[in-house]
């Protein structure tokens, strides 16, 4: 697997909220998509001509075939797609934890291809927050020290209002001193969530942080989410399958094939179901049925 290419370096890291486009794309559609991010918004997080191969030979698979995609700074964006369009590989590779075969990745202004590993690991731990679908706390440490983990890794003290304000909006304040196992399954992904806030990352990445949870735990934990980037002014990048949870994002992006089909702004649980639809008669599941821990019905 080769390095990214940096072909792609000079191009502005505010650039606009690119699109490999879709022939016939409903020009309305995509008026409403573009008014939803004023131009010239600054990007938390891009990705420009993202390809992602993956084997040789028969065995060749594009799990990412072109994609130009950005992320905008203080807003909630939802990855959604069928099972196999990309969604994680895209989520990866715009985050540093995995590489583009081709086309370049950039968090705010800095192209991921010409860190070396060092410098990677040290902008994942500084600039970067991640919620995983299986929580991923450490099982020996205590609600506050799993909080403050990151940031302590980071060799930086923690800020002390923020932190508290975090423990305040997760609610979780009475189980500072229990460890993960003491807690359920949404409590830990709330704690995960403030995990990834504590150290005021610019961009948190969110992998189906309701994928092992019910529907109500759920809610919550999408309500945190929004919460961080409505009250807080943070920024988010969600993968879902969950057209109730996508709904709870400013904006949605679709990806089909590896490649990103279609974006939806101000998205409700019916429309972004609907425009799944669509996809080879592939469906997700119904928002609301629980089966994928959706929060779906609180959205529509
Ligand atoms: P999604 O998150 O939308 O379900 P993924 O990004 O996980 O999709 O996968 C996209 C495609 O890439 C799928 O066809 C998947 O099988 C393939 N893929 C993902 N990871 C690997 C890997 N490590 N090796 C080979 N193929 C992979």
């Amino acid at each position: 697997m080769s390095r990214p290419t940096g072909s792609h370096g000079s191009t502005s890291p505010a650039g606009s909220m690119g699109s490999t486009g879709t022939a016939g794309l409903a020009g309305a559609r995509e008026a409403a998509a573009e008014a939803a991010v004023p131009p010239g918004s600054p990007m938390a997080a891009r990705v420009v001509d993202a390809a992602k191969v993956y084997g040789t030979g028969d065995a060749e698979v594009r799990a990412l075939d072109g994609v130009t995609a950005g992320f905008p700074a203080g807003r909630f964006t939802a990855i959604m797609g069928p099972s196999g369009s990309g969604k994680s590989t895209l989520m990866h590779c715009a985050a540093g934890l995995d590489t583009l075969t081709s086309g370049t990745a950039y968090i705010g202004g800095t192209a991921l291809g010409e860190l070396n590993d060092r410098q990677l690991t040290l902008l994942r731990r500084e600039r970067i927050g991640f919620v995983f679908q299986s929580f991923n706390l450490v099982p020996t440490l205590t609600v506050a020290e799993n909080i403050t983990l990151p940031i302590d890794l980071a060799g930086r003290r923690p800020d002390t209002a923020w932190v508290d304000a975090l423990i305040d909006v997760v609610g979780l304040g009475e189980r500072l001193l229990h460890r993960p196992s003491e807690l359920s399954g949404g409590q830990q992904q709330r704690v995960a969530v403030a995990r990834a806030l504590a150290g005021r990352p610019d961009v948190v990445f969110a992998d189906e942080p309701t994928g092992n949870l019910d529907s109500r735990s759920g809610g919550e934990v999408l309500d945190l989410l929004g919460r961080a980037v409505r009250e807080m002014g943070r920024t988010v990048v969600m993968v879902t399958h969950d057209p109730g949870a996508a709904a709870h994002a400013d904006e949605v992006v679709f990806l089909a094939d590896g490649r990103l089909v279609d974006r939806m702004a101000a998205p409700t649980a019916e429309r972004v179901l609907d425009r799944m639809k669509a996809f080879d008669g592939r469906q997700p599941s119904r928002p609301g049925d629980g089966r994928h821990g959706s929060a779906g019905g609180s959205a529509s």
